[in-house]
């Protein structure tokens, strides 16, 4: 052990196979693991791989404990997760006045592929649904499509913390068959919203969607998102700290699409998910949960996870609106009793 940081993390992995959390986590994916409500996606032909049983849960918190239950190592593409962090670097990149100027901050109320502007103002309503995220994608600069790939994916590296790669069939499926997504380009080229980079910004519209992560990954995405943009990790900054809240604002109103209002209801945490079958949620100042399960509810949100995360808010009293004693206390159940009650 050579330094401070090591033995933390040391200390953190001992926590993390002793802890009350772990058993809590393991029961909660014994629980839903038969539940086999939704469907695997289909729409994009490679999608349609993915198998059923499928299932992870993982828990990270901003102090960097990794607490994981089941299929946590399996690789799937991120899809519109993606979008939420995407958003991000564009505002890194412009600052919220201009991005504002080209996407909106609007719920839809509507499907992720609706084809939708704001009338008075022909932007696409929020950065969460596909039309917004292609504006969002075109606004990360980059001298051409490599260099605007590689500085989104060194962006995932310090959220998660490693290397990734890109799915190249589920792009090159994407790229073959998104003519709706296509569509929704020219109709905002159309109205001078997108630059006329159309075919690039869509290859990085769909290779952002092509990129492989697994549930830990999206646990270390909202946990540092929950812990101001920092990697609880390795400490590397993902993100300039004034644009977190931002971003988790936005994932809050519309990151479970047009469930988005009862997502609020139930969990209450702000949340992105992918017809991947992931889902993201941050508890800003204490977590950041990732699931998996391919199986998706007919708003394309994955069942299994929407059920994970309504059971964590729930016992941990996780919800941000929440003000009643919570079932469970979040620090006697990570520590194992000896916790002090701050959070
Ligand atoms: N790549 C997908 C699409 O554009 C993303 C959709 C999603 O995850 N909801 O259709």
């Amino acid at each position: 052990m050579s330094n401070i940081g090591d033995l933390q993390s040391f200390a953190n992995s001992i926590t993390a196979v002793t802890s009350p959390l772990r058993g809590y986590l393991n029961e909660l994916h014994q629980k839903y693991s038969s539940l086999n409500d939704g469907t695997v996606a289909d729409y994009i032909p490679e999608l349609a791989l993915a198998k059923p049983e499928w299932f992870g849960v993982c828990v990270v918190t901003t102090d960097g404990q990794i607490f994981e239950a089941g299929d946590c190592d399996q690789l799937f593409t991120i899809q519109s997760i993606s979008k939420a962090f995407v958003f991000g670097l564009a505002l890194e990149d412009h600052g919220r006045e201009y991005v504002n100027s080209k996407v909106s901050v609007e719920p839809t109320g509507e499907a992720f592929n609706s084809i939708v502007l704001d009338e008075a103002t022909n932007r696409p309503y929020n950065p969460m649904v596909n039309a917004g995220a292609i504006a969002t994608a075109d606004l990360i600069k980059g001298e051409n499509g490599t260099e605007r790939l590689k500085r989104l994916l060194e962006m995932f590296k310090r959220y998660t913390g490693r290397d990734h790669d890109i799915n190249v069939p589920v792009f090159l499926s994407e790229k073959a068959t998104g003519y709706r997504n296509r569509a929704m380009a020219y109709l905002m080229l159309n109205f001078g919203m997108v630059s006329d980079k159309i075919d690039e910004t869509l290859d990085l519209y769909f290779q952002q969607c092509s990129i492989l992560v697994n549930a830990k990954d999206l646990a270390m995405l909202s946990a540092t998102l929950a812990n101001g943009g920092i990697n609880p990790v390795t400490q590397e900054r993902a993100i300039a700290e004034q644009y977190v809240q931002d971003v988790i604002s936005v994932m809050l109103t519309c990151g479970m699409y047009d469930a988005s209002g009862e997502w609020t209801y139930r969990v209450g945490l702000p949340a992105k998910s992918g017809v991947g079958g992931g889902i993201t949620a941050v508890a800003p100042g204490k977590l950041g949960i990732g699931t998996f399960s391919p199986l998706l509810d007919a708003k394309g949100n994955s069942a299994r996870g929407i059920k994970v995360c309504e059971d964590l808010s729930r016992d941990f009293g996780l919800h941000l609106f929440n003000v009643a004693k919570p079932e469970r206390v979040l620090a006697d159940w990570i520590s194992g009793g000896n916790g002090v009650d701050d959070w």
